[in-house]
């Protein structure tokens, strides 16, 4: 089978909506559509027609193109059941551990909650490819607006779990500020120092940092490594639980 074929759309200020395209058949999805007009666009570009949404939670910047897109295509919304209400237009609800077949390809869900306590993250294990939304970022993680911090170390850490060679599609290009944060907290890493060259280097050229390796993420990503007991000692946290290590990293976030 071939694999899914992934177009980025940059919309708004530093959004990316996703377009994944089943080329055996033609299906074609986009992922927390924020706006309408440049995903129609895009398709027409490219011959699509749209046939689903995929939403991972309910914020206007992942939803804002919902019902437009539903009025021009005859498509299917696809969220998160523990957030139906929230999600506009929704069609089918998924769970976790599910698998939404999509045009002949299947999509794994994971329920995500800390950045919104609906959040859901879809894997297509057949293209090494995940779409995380607001949950897990280059460098970086949603905020924690409406679940715990324990929740949102555990969704982070169900996502570590997949594969290196996985590719993160998140929904927004925040790593340039993300790298200057993860230096403030792990600055004698050296992966990710080299990684922070390499990030102000494609910034600088206008080239989107999205999507990276989930392997990257492991050794550079400071949210995923509030487990590793160096990490925790050099922030003077050493044998502390790794839920209280991600929390003072969030909350050192929260005021960077
Ligand atoms: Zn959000
Ligand atoms: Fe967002």
């Amino acid at each position: 089978m071939v694999g899914l074929e992934i177009v980025q759309v940059p919309v708004l200020s530093d959004n990316y909506v996703y377009l994944v395209h089943a080329p055996e058949s033609g299906a074609t999805a986009v992922v927390d559509p924020a706006v309408s007009e440049p995903i129609i666009a895009e398709l027409a570009r490219r011959g699509w027609q749209l046939t689903h949404i995929l939403n991972t939670h309910h914020h206007g910047d992942h939803t804002g193109g919902n019902r437009k897109l539903k009025a021009a295509f005859d498509l299917t919304v696809v969220g998160a059941d523990n957030d139906a209400a929230r999600i506009p237009g929704i069609d089918v609800r998924v769970r976790d551990g599910q698998r939404y077949e999509f045009g002949g390809h299947q999509a794994q869900v994971f329920e995500v909650p800390g950045h919104t306590s609906g959040h859901i993250a879809y894997y297509f294990a057949d293209s090494d490819a995940l779409f995380c939304g607001d949950t897990l970022f280059a460098l970086g993680c949603g905020r924690v607006f409406e679940g715990t911090m324990t929740e949102m170390w555990t969704s982070l850490d169900t996502l570590r779990g997949l594969p290196d060679a996985t590719r993160v599609y998140c929904a927004h290009e925040y790593t340039q500020a993300n790298a200057k944060f993860a230096l403030s907290v792990d600055g004698t890493n050296q992966k990710l120092r080299r990684r922070a060259a390499e990030i102000d280097d494609l910034r600088a050229r206008g080239i989107p940092t999205v999507p990276s390796l989930l392997g990257t993420e492991k050794s550079t990503n400071p949210f995923l490594r509030a487990d590793d007991p160096a990490f925790a000692a050099a922030l003077g946290m050493a044998a502390a639980d790794p839920v209280a290590v991600f929390a003072e990293v969030r909350s050192r976030k929260d005021n960077f």
